[in-house]
């Protein structure tokens, strides 16, 4: 007894005035007990909440996601190097939120709205949380305006209306995230903000897809939001629900906007991986239970809401890479059922030229339909009706079998209608020149061209309407139906360029 100096015993007082403090902050602190592949387990933090921001030391974030009975595992946002097993950890009481608003536009940001373009903070007073509940049934309306992807194929027989949710789904290197480059184009000059999310994909070719933008003069109303393959994994889970945040600001102002995400396999893969890491139970194909949840919760955020909400919209352009065209695989199969329609690109057409690579009759719009302008709807009708036919036509055609007149004539059509449908990249299409280049192929006006001869056409007629006749153009862009004068001027102009065009082919045939 004696023995115990004064050293000691203050020692001892404040150990235990230490301790005293931790025993009441035990629901506000937490202990690391172990660190690893990303995944923080901590011990404490007994009120945290599922999906809360926590703080660890050296600045680094985390959220937390498995709320056990002894220990909370959370996933790591950024570099841990520096963060030892014993550090304290903080709750926050917040869940993530990232910087929302115009001050983003133009920019190219990181899954937490981080700039990493170079060009300087980020100057934005407002924030939202990533993980928002979608709009009720109450506060939407049906779709009614239309989105113009400036893709003939699409807009005609595929159309998109704003706040629909319509899949791309193809094999890798088919042309997928082209059409979302040239939707995002289109845009240029319209009131749609565009939000592009690469997702795990190499920063490489994030880089191509901003420059690419940036040379169209398209980042003027896009934002990027980036979560390249050798991020964090927990960044690239993030990535779609932030620039969701992003693109729900400016739907709740009353404004449109559109949201690609390229692409939803690598989110799930991403996910898989931190589910595996906090020893989630893993489900089918590994994934874990809650996979299409994960989706159905982001998706469900794209909608148009109704007039007494300012309705504005967000439309969403989910990507899904498939393996060897099999759309029956697990997270295909939950994306297009949460989807209001897909479209389907297929390697053998994309290999043999027809690009993009649409297969027309396994893909579809579900509502886009009412928001097409009535001159295409009228149009397309029987473009959608020629394709049908001559598809069914052209597998009797392979076996060599003699063709009746009438059949003949529609494997004719059918071969130039696809010819026509065929577009470069970088060249989106306003929609009165769609109607003008498919209402001549409809109407027979192609028929008797060479098929090789129908691209160089269509540039020429392009061209020529343009020159010669801008009210045929602008008369259907105001009118938007295609009643009797329209049709008559629009025939007139056409047959007028075609015997031009005949002509010219005739005095320099070897340009044939
Ligand atoms: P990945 O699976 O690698 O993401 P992807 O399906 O997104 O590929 P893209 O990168 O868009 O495919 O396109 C693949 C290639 O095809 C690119 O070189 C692109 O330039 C070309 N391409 C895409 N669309 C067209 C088109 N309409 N006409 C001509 N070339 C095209
Ligand atoms: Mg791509």
């Amino acid at each position: 007894m004696a023995h115990i100096g004064a050293d000691e015993i203050t020692k001892l007082l404040k150990q235990e005035i230490e301790n005293y403090g931790n025993a009441v902050e035990v629901s506000e602190t937490g202990t690391l007990i172990s660190l690893g592949d990303g995944i923080a387990r901590i011990h404490g933090l007994e009120k945290v909440m599922a999906g809360e921001m926590v703080e660890f030391p050296h600045g680094v974030t985390g959220i937390a996601m498995n709320l056990e009975e002894d220990q909370v595992g959370a996933v790591l946002l950024g570099e841990y190097n520096e963060i030892r097993e014993g550090d304290q950890v903080k709750r926050t009481g917040k869940i993530m939120a990232v910087p929302v608003g115009d001050e983003l536009i133009g920019r190219v940001v990181d899954a937490l709205g981080r700039p990493i373009d170079g060009k300087g903070a980020i100057n934005t007073s407002r924030t939202s949380p990533v993980e928002r509940i979608a709009p009720g049934v109450v506060d939407r309306q049906p779709v009614k305006q239309p989105m113009q992807t400036g893709i003939k194929a699409i807009d005609a027989m595929i159309p998109i209306g704003r706040g629909q949710r319509e899949l791309i789904i193809g094999d890798r290197q088919t042309g997928k995230t082209a059409i979302a480059i040239d939707t995002i184009i289109n845009q240029k000059g319209g009131d749609v903000i565009c939000i592009y999310v690469a997702i795990g994909q190499k920063r490489s070719t994030v880089a191509q897809v901003v420059k690419t933008l940036e040379e169209a003069g398209a980042m003027e109303y896009t934002i990027v939001v980036s979560a390249s393959a050798s991020d964090p994994t927990p960044m690239q889970y993030l990535a779609p629900y932030s620039g969701c945040a992003m693109g729900e600001f400016f739907r709740d102002n009353g404004r449109h906007a559109l949201i690609v995400f390229d692409d939803l396999s690598k989110h799930a893969a991403a996910y898989r991986e931190i589910s595996l890491l906090l020893r989630r139970p893993p489900g089918r194909e590994a994934y874990p239970g809650d996979v299409f949840f994960l989706h159905s919760r982001l998706l469900e955020r794209a909608c148009k809401l109704n007039d007494g909400l300012g309705g504005g919209s967000l439309t969403a352009l989910p990507f899904i890479e498939t393996q060897a065209g099999d759309v029956s695989a697990y997270i295909p199969t939950n994306v297009i059922s949460i989807t209001d329609g897909q479209i389907y690109l297929e390697a053998d057409l994309f290999n043999s030229n027809v690009r993009p690579a649409i297969n027309v009759g396994l893909s579809v719009s579900r509502v886009g339909g009412s928001a097409q302008i009535k001159a295409m709807r009228s149009v397309a009708g029987t473009l959608r009706l020629d394709l049908a036919q001559y598809r069914s036509l052209a597998a009797f055609a392979q076996f060599g079998s003699d063709l009746d007149k009438n059949s003949q004539a529609q494997l004719n059509r059918g071969e130039r209608m696809v010819e026509l449908l065929k577009q470069k990249q970088f060249s989106p299409l306003p929609v009165e020149k769609q109607i003008a280049i498919i209402f001549a192929g409809a109407n027979g006006f192609l028929d008797d061209l060479p098929v090789n001869q129908i691209r160089e056409f269509e540039a020429e007629l392009y061209r020529f309407l343009d020159g010669s006749k801008p009210g045929v153009l602008q008369m259907i862009r105001e009118k938007k139906v295609l009643d009797d004068t329209v049709k008559g001027d629009l025939s007139a102009a056409i047959k007028e360029f075609k015997e031009r065009f005949v002509a010219d082919r005739k005095a320099a045939p070897a340009h044939a």
